[in-house]
């Protein structure tokens, strides 16, 4: 059932066992894990069943770092950002649940198998056909390799979908028993106990005006990785700092595309690629090419490696073979063979060069 939350009556307190906050890929990939459970199931969510200009402003906000469009790049309403994502995906890589010297705070507590029956639920229900991400499989298929194919570059495989969360699992939110979804309903604080460790209720505000509690034993924050920080900020009645933010980290981690020019690659052939990385293989999926080639940090790692200190081996050598930066930033250098920058900090760079990083 959806309820439009802006004709509740001001001050209403709604009552059940389960609320997750944001019906954007997580929130509603959660709330189909309840549907047919025998509790209460509210989705509070910000947006309406389509774009609403007035909902979207929400989105903005200051940004002090990089430019980044905050209102633009995410969307508020049923469904989120997948109503305008372009559906490529692939599983994280081993390397990304590593501990590594050279990135801060890197090293999750549990490897990337961990997550591999969870990732393969998760390709269903992104309905993206069979789990393969192996290169030699496509490779085998069509008969088709890069010759410099090896260590220092890999084919990486990438699925593309074309589902939208919002119109592909709306009727199945809508048609269940146990969850009422409440659209306009913007969550504006957690409040908890006084210990400030158990979540009691919500404040939810309806840009009209009207606002309501809502009271759950559990609550799931999916708002994204924006929204999830700033609603934990916000929520600093008991503790100052906000909720969960006692090492000074909530919002620290967010990434977006983290790219740069590693190198450029000039075919003799132009053809000889095309069946792998600019063709579609698979009938029926998203007409972008599969495969993507990457650097990897395989030999940077390697003990002894000049690359291991964040250094190009020419300028290991020879400080004179470096030229003028081409892109004029001062007085930095960079080798004529790779532009590795001669001032870039130790181990800068040693993430999969050419990468984009999700
Ligand atoms: C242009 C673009 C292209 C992308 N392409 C890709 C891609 O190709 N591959 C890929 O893997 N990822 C891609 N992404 C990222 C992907 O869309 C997100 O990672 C994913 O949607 C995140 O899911 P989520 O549920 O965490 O958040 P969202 O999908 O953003 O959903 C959050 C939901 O919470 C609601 N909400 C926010 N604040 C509140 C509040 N205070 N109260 C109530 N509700 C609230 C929002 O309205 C929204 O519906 C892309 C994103 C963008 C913007």
């Amino acid at each position: 059932m959806f309820i439009d939350a802006r004709q509740l009556p001001e001050e209403t307190s709604v009552e059940t066992a389960v609320c997750i906050i944001g019906a954007g890929a997580a929130g509603i990939t959660v709330a189909r894990e309840f549907i047919g459970r025998s509790f209460q199931v509210v989705l509070l969510e910000s947006g309406a069943l389509d774009y609403d200009e007035a909902t979207q402003t929400l989105c903005d906000g200051e940004n002090a770092g990089r430019p980044y469009s905050l209102i633009g790049s995410r969307m508020r309403y049923f469904g989120g950002s997948t109503n305008h994502w372009g559906g490529q995906c692939r599983p994280l890589d081993e390397i990304d649940f590593e501990e590594r010297d050279w990135v801060p705070h890197s090293g999750w507590p549990f490897g990337r198998s961990h997550l591999d029956p969870f990732y393969e639920r998760a390709h269903s229900i992104c309905q993206l056909g069979a789990f393969v991400y192996d290169a030699a499989a496509y490779e085998a298929r069509i008969d088709s390799r890069a010759a410099f194919i090896g260590r220092r570059v890999v084919t990486k495989i990438f699925r593309y979908t074309s589902t939208l969360f919002g119109q592909v699992y709306r009727d199945e939110i809508r048609r269940s028993r146990n969850i009422t979804t409440y659209l306009f309903a913007n969550v504006v604080e957690i409040e908890t106990d006084e210990s400030g460790r158990t979540a009691t209720r919500v404040r939810v505000a309806c840009l009209q005006g009207n606002k309501f509690w809502l009271s759950a034993k559990l609550f799931i924050l999916a708002t994204g990785g924006i929204e999830n920080p700033r609603l934990l900020l916000l929520s600093n009645k008991v503790h100052r700092a906000g909720l969960g933010n006692q090492y000074d980290l909530v919002g620290r981690f967010f990434m977006e595309h983290a790219c740069f020019k590693s190198g450029i690659l000039a075919l003799t052939q132009p053809t000889v690629l095309e069946a792998l990385y600019a063709t579609n293989q698979e009938p029926g999926d998203h007409p972008i090419p599969p495969g993507q080639l990457r650097g990897t940090s395989a030999e940077p790692r390697q003990p002894g490696d000049p690359r291991q200190r964040g250094r190009c081996p020419r300028q290991e050598q020879s400080a004179t073979e470096l030229e003028d930066d081409p892109q004029g930033q001062g007085e930095r250098k960079t080798c004529t063979e790779c532009h590795w920058p001669r001032d870039r900090p130790r181990g800068a760079g040693q993430v999969d060069a050419g990468a984009k990083r999700r």
